[in-house]
């Protein structure tokens, strides 16, 4: 470890997701010495389209990137859901409600991947891949890999390896319901908006929801992003059932989506994703450091997971770069984001069953008692800035300001 903490560290990130790679962008263009290992064979990623919120935005604006994820992206500036049952407009956000020009952006994964992935690699940072992590050594900052080779010592070990990680015992809590989701060619006359996510329900029991997910690259077509939401313990079931019969149900909920899955011939065009509910504490412990959903694991419902993971990566850069001391760094880190995902976590933890649930009384009170609620000043705002991440002020404690 060098004397002088405001020396270069030798740091290994374990996991080149979202947050795993912005990290390494932002600590090796600090001049620090990274590595980060995954068990991938060639970097790809993994996963449908995601929006970007004002927060995860502005974190990629630090590392120059900003433009170019707009640019590939859809510009969202709505997400409206109804009931079938009723007919009721259940969700309607409106993120100009907050401030006028305020949008999220719709990016498929991969466009998003790649635009972290070559800013990890221009800063300098080395990724190792085919590297399956299955422990850690907190106190002498060692990695052990399934090949049984032990990686390190490292000043700083950086946890981020999702939700699953093997270096988080903590337990996970799966939730009743994931979700099915394909990425799907835009149709222009289907009658979508291009800059509006939207849902129908029925009840809590179904859900299904379109978004446009920009391109994957500048020459590629534009794209949408379905998903089905499905009880976990449905999708043997759902797998083995003629596709037909799924197809059905999709459009008895939602007719208009019919022209849009013609191109679904088969349930391998279809991701099933569990989602699982888990927090890590203590989030630092001696030199290994956790971030994004190794350290606080969601449903996608409020659409922060990777803004989270970013505002992570950002804050651990920038704890490092204060105070001469590692503990007192990475303490910092920790202090900067605790409150932040504490919010989002209860957050989460409290809307998902209103849209994923067998609960017909959550349903109804979302339709009959909050949707009202949520038309009435302030909370057309409050809606706006907890869907835009800015809640809790989590920019504000990183010393940025949205949109900078
Ligand atoms: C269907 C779905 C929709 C979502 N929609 C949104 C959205 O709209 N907005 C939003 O902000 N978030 C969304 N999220 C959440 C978001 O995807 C995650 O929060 C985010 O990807 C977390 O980033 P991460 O870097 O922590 O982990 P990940 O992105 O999960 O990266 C983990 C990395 O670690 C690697 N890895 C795992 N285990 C090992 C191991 N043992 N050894 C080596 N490598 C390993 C993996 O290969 C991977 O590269 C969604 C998630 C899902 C599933």
């Amino acid at each position: 470890m060098p004397a002088d903490m405001s020396e270069a560290c030798k740091i290994a990130i374990a996991g080149a997701g979202i947050g795993g790679l912005a990290a390494a962008a932002f600590l090796a263009s600090d001049g620090h010495k990274v590595s980060v290992f995954d068990q991938f064979d060639a970097p790809r990623p993994v996963g449908a389209g995601l929006i970007l919120q004002e927060t995860g935005l502005t974190i990629l604006g630090e590392l120059g990137l900003r433009e170019a994820a707009s640019e590939l992206g859809s510009t969202i500036r709505r997400l409206h859901g109804q009931s079938v049952d009723n007919g009721r407009t259940v969700l309607d956000v409106q993120y100009g409600a907050l401030r006028p020009g305020l949008c999220g952006v719709a990016i498929q994964r991969g466009a998003l991947f790649d635009l972290v992935y070559q800013a990890a690699v221009y800063a300098g940072a080395e990724i190792v891949p085919s590297t399956r992590i299955i422990s850690a050594s907190a106190g002498q900052g060692l990695l052990t890999t399934g090949a049984g080779t032990t990686l390190g010592p490292f000043d700083i070990v950086v946890d981020a390896l999702g939700v699953r990680s093997p270096l988080s015992l903590r337990a996970r809590h799966a939730l009743p319901y994931g979700a099915l989701w394909a990425t799907l060619p835009w149709q222009e006359n289907a009658g979508f908006e291009l800059d509006a996510l939207v849902q129908r329900y029925r009840q809590a029991r179904q859900m299904s929801g379109v978004m446009p997910s920009g391109r994957s690259s500048d020459s590629a077509q534009e794209c949408l992003t379905y998903f089905w939401s499905i009880r976990n313990d449905a999708y043997m079931q759902w797998k083995q059932a003629p596709l037909s019969d799924w197809k059905g149900e999709a459009i008895d909920l939602w007719p208009e989506t019919s022209a849009l899955l013609e191109p679904l011939e088969n349930h391998d065009q279809l991701t099933f994703a569990r989602y699982e509910h888990r927090t890590h504490r203590p989030v630092v412990d001696q030199r290994v450091v956790h971030i994004g959903d190794s350290w606080h694991a969601a449903s996608p419902q409020l659409g922060q997971g990777a803004n989270m993971a970013l505002l992570d990566a950002y804050a651990l850069a920038r704890a490092l770069g204060e105070s001469d001391e590692l503990d007192r760094q990475l303490m910092y880190y920790a202090r900067m984001r605790k409150m932040h995902v504490r919010l989002f976590q209860a957050m989460s933890w409290l809307f998902t069953p209103a849209y994923q649930s067998d609960s017909g009384s959550l349903a109804w009170l979302r339709d009959w008692l909050a949707a009202p609620v949520s038309r009435i000043s302030p909370a057309p705002k409050i809606l706006a800035a907890m869907v835009s991440g800015g809640l809790g002020s989590p920019l504000k404690r990183l010393g940025l300001r949205p949109g900078a």
